[in-house]
């Protein structure tokens, strides 16, 4: 251990912490929230704590975490000194060297039950940036234009600001709890590597064992200021990395051979490219597009109640999936090639030629079923395919009628002027899939109402999130704590 590199760190983030309670606040006014009413809570007014989140967020912005390498200690122990500075107590859970969570917990007894505790959990490492292509410093926490821009400033760092805002809040608010709250700051979640929470869990599930657990995967979706639906995330598919390796003759580039890998190669990932898997609809995502159909435009909202029909199923779902790459990902299982690689030199034939697949399965869906499709379609014995061993693994997904499901989406109707609230499969996978499979019935919830502009910004250029949304997002989270973990 680098003493005193741990030494440097801790002034800096003493230093961040002093510079959190003051800067941010003095340059932004916050906006008004997008047009939601306010009822009292338990909790009282968040709008203090949300300007000091603010400040939060901007300094674990300026804490470079990309992953890899993640470096996610120096966010870790920034975590734990705002923590400490609360009267709570927190812990840091070193994962590997350099690579580390953060662990805190408020009390509802003596004699706490897992079962009923609730878990806040965040992930601090932050994929990485293309510096060339963003307009300002992605490390900089620049505020500009009611925007804090930054990597991360949606994916993850502000949901980890906003689960601290309400966790300190309920700290700071001295109610008493039903259940209780654990906050988690996780690492390498980007990468899903060796300091992931597959590890964790395996070293400390006793720190942070819970029945109940909020991460991101959700959604609040704005269009024209105002919330369309807020979207819950239950299940998520699963992600499998499959190699397609070509085999042919190597020889001089003079002599063309037929059995070329890369010609081999090229025509089968052609054929892979045109591919549509079969549809099926998953409990949540046939309740996601039931609840959709009475939001969306009387056209598409036609479609969508037709997706199960026996006369027009078939077409309802080719025009939903054509309408939006989000549904038809929603409905089957999706291959996207993104990885070619071949040859040494300009003038050698190679002996192999190499693709990967980023493959997506509907949850119960099996890789060796897609794998025998696509054998057939390609039909080429220089062809094979090899699963790559990172796979994603599947889980069951969260009850939709469990109290804290129902306590969601209570609040969330409540805040956004009874927008609906809709279970949802996301597309991409979160550390929940993990907690799914340790009995956690885990819901996403992302809390900040944002623009489909805003949501492509992440792992994208000038990712960025509105202030007045960061504020509202972290309102409707301390609302869903007092909800449900406040005792009556
Ligand atoms: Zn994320």
């Amino acid at each position: 251990m680098n003493w005193n590199r741990i030494i440097r760190v801790l002034a800096g983030a003493a230093a961040l912490v002093g510079v959190a309670s003051m800067p941010v606040a003095a340059q932004v006014a916050p906006p008004a929230a997008p047009g939601i009413p306010s009822n009292p809570s338990p909790i009282g007014d968040t709008s203090a704590i949300a300007r000091e989140a603010q400040g939060w967020l901007a300094d674990l912005v300026r804490i470079n975490t990309t992953n890899p390498p993640g470096n996610e200690q120096m966010a870790a122990m920034y975590i734990a000194g705002i923590l400490n500075k609360e009267g709570i107590k927190p812990e840091i859970l070193e994962v590997t060297p350099g690579r580390s969570a953060v662990v805190a917990r408020l009390r509802s007894g003596v004699m706490a039950d897992p079962s009923k505790a609730l878990l806040l959990v965040a992930h601090v490492d932050v994929v990485g940036v293309d510096k060339s292509k963003w307009t300002v410093d992605p490390f900089g926490a620049v505020m500009k234009d009611g925007y804090l821009y930054g990597r991360g400033a949606i994916d993850d760092k502000g949901m980890l600001a906003a689960n601290l805002a309400g966790f300190i809040a309920l700290k700071r608010a001295n109610v008493r709890l039903n259940r209780d709250v654990i906050f988690l700051a996780t690492a390498d979640e980007e990468q899903g590597g060796d300091a992931s929470i597959k590890i964790l869990i395996a070293k400390h599930w006793d720190k942070f064992a819970a029945g109940f657990a909020l991460n991101e995967g959700g959604e609040v979706l704005l269009k024209n200021g105002k919330v369309q639906y807020v979207a819950v995330q239950a299940s998520e598919k699963v992600p499998v990395n499959v190699a397609v390796i070509a085999r042919g003759t190597s020889g001089h580039a003079s002599r063309p051979t037929k059995d070329n890998a890369v010609v081999h190669l090229a025509s089968a990932i052609v054929k892979i490219g045109g591919y549509s898997a079969p549809v099926h609809f998953t409990t949540i995502a046939r309740r996601y597009f039931e609840q959709l159909a009475a939001i969306e435009d009387d056209e598409i909202g036609k479609w969508m109640r037709s997706l199960d029909a026996s006369d027009r199923g078939e077409h309802a779902q080719k025009v939903v999936s054509d309408a939006n790459p989000l549904w038809n990902s929603m409905m089957r299982d999706t291959i996207a090639p993104t990885m070619l690689s071949a040859g040494v030199r300009a003038n050698v034939i190679p002996g192999e030629a190499r693709a990967i697949l980023n493959i997506r399965l509907l949850p119960g869906d099996t890789v060796n079923m897609l794998l025998a499709d696509l054998t057939k379609l390609v039909s080429d014995p220089q062809i094979r395919f090899e699963i790559q061993p990172d796979a994603g693994l599947a889980a069951p997904p969260s009850s939709l009628e469990s109290d804290f499901y129902a306590a969601i989406t209570r609040v969330a109707e409540r805040e956004f002027s009874n927008a609906p609230v809709l279970p949802f499969q996301s597309t991409g996978a979160t550390d929940s899939a993990q907690l799914r499979l340790h009995n956690v019935q885990a819901y996403g919830l992302l809390p900040f109402p944002l623009t489909d502009e805003d949501f492509r910004r992440m792992h994208g250029d000038d990712e960025r999130i509105p202030l007045a949304s960061f504020n509202k997002g972290v309102d409707l989270l301390a609302r869903v704590l007092a909800e449900f973990a406040v005792a009556r």
